[in-house]
């Protein structure tokens, strides 16, 4: 990492895209999202974060 913009959550095992710069984490179950979500009948989702976040549970991808 070189900088604080460096975030690892793009390169995360956990990690799925969702935009250019943004994707879902899987590190665990999806969370409630509100009664007033408003594109799910479930309410129940991923959290989503930027490719530049990071956090202590990072794992790197698999090895190909
Ligand atoms: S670094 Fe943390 S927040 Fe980011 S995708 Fe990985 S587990 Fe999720």
């Amino acid at each position: 990492m070189t900088g604080q913009l460096d975030g690892p959550c793009g390169r995360c095992r956990y990690f799925r895209a969702l935009e250019a710069s943004t994707g879902a984490c899987h590190r665990y179950p999806p969370v409630f999202a509100g009664e007033s979500s408003p594109r799910e009948a479930h309410h129940w989702r991923f959290p989503v974060v930027s490719i530049h976040g990071w956090c202590g549970e990072y794992q790197p991808p698999p090895e190909a």
